[in-house]
């Protein structure tokens, strides 16, 4: 098998067989494609629609086409996982089924990889098929992530990407459970580059992200990727510290010089507040990465798997 492609299938009934359909006509007609082997494992994420049997449908009609379905929704990340460890090309290029990721752009991927490239990803050049505000708080968690984490991420990059076996080898030898697919791609290193295009809107259906799961997702890409936020609290403590000492040592001055001053209600009562909620969001901060401890500690498994068509062999451990 020389490419697996892995499709993360969450409710996309309708726009499966356009994808398959575009998917199909780029591996027949591009020439750096035409001679290659390749298999599409769809990961079905717990779909609620049709999206199953549509499914076991473009199943029976190509072998090429194999399946993993889940119990239940775990969750974008868990099920490109799957179909990573389920992969046997020789390379591997997750791809959402939304026809977001332009099926086309991987011919450019394979001859970046035929040059000696481990890691080919996409970048978005135009990503008018995002919201205006979408884009603004993505350019500010990259801007967050980046300045936290050891291995900066490339800007407007998605999990749309081309990785050799290698780096699939290494990808799977982690054992984590808060997966952040985009900082674990680029944690692993390897030889990359990347290649240019623009982000077209869904053909068709809505984004399975609001803003709730998008906060939570950057909070889970943070806390994986950097303990900064862990260890920043010594220093705003010792700040504030050093600066009451100051504050204290003013008005010590001051009672010795112009005698005792009573008024201060005010400004007591805000100090108290603030750093009340300084230790709050300190306190809060702990627990996010509490929480993951715990469940790193449970070791429950990602995601759990229902059934796999019969033209999947299971993966060696
Ligand atoms: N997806 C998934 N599980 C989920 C949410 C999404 O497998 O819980 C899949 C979805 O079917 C699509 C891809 O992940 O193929 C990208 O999802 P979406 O288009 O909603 O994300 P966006 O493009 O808005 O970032
Ligand atoms: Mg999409």
């Amino acid at each position: 098998m020389d490419i697996s492609l892995i499709v993360p299938v969450y409710n996309e009934a309708e726009v499966l067989y356009a994808f398959f359909e575009r998917l199909n006509g780029v591996f027949s007609s591009s020439e750096e494609l035409k001679d290659l082997e390749y298999e599409v494992i769809c990961v079905d994420d717990g779909s609620t629609d049709s999206t199953p049997s549509i499914l076991e449908d473009l199943l029976s009609r190509d072998s090429r086409i194999k399946l993993i379905s889940f119990s239940r929704n775990f969750g974008k990340e868990a099920a490109m996982f799957a179909g990573l460890k389920f992969a046997s090309g020789k390379c591997a290029v997750p791809i959402d089924a939304d026809l977001q990721d332009p099926p086309e752009l991987i011919a450019e991927f394979v001859k970046k990889w035929r040059e000696g490239f481990d890691m080919v990803y996409g970048v978005r050049v135009e990503r008018s098929g995002d919201s205006p505000a979408k884009r603004k708080t993505a350019e500010l968690f990259y801007k967050i992530y980046n300045s936290l984490s050891e291995r900066p991420i490339p800007r407007n990059t998605g999990d749309f990407r081309l990785i050799d076996r290698r780096v699939i080898d290494a990808i799977l030898k982690l054992h984590e459970r808060s997966i952040f697919m985009k900082g674990i791609f680029n944690w692993v290193g390897f030889k990359s580059v990347g290649v240019p295009y623009d982000r077209p809107e869904r053909v068709s259906g809505g984004s399975k992200w609001n803003y709730w799961k998008l906060w939570n997702f950057a909070l889970d890409g943070i806390t994986a990727s950097s303990t900064i936020p862990l260890r920043i609290w010594t220093y705003i403590g010792g700040a504030i510290a050093s600066i009451t000492g100051i504050y204290a040592l003013y008005i010590a001055l001051r009672t010795i010089v112009c005698g005792v001053d009573v008024p201060g209600y005010a400004s007591l009562f805000v100090s108290i507040l603030f750093f009340g909620s300084v230790q709050l969001i300190a306190l809060g901060i702990f627990g996010e990465y509490l929480g993951r401890i715990v469940a790193e500690v449970k070791g429950r498994p990602l995601y759990v798997i229902e059934k796999i068509s019969s033209n999947l062999a299971e993966p060696k451990e």
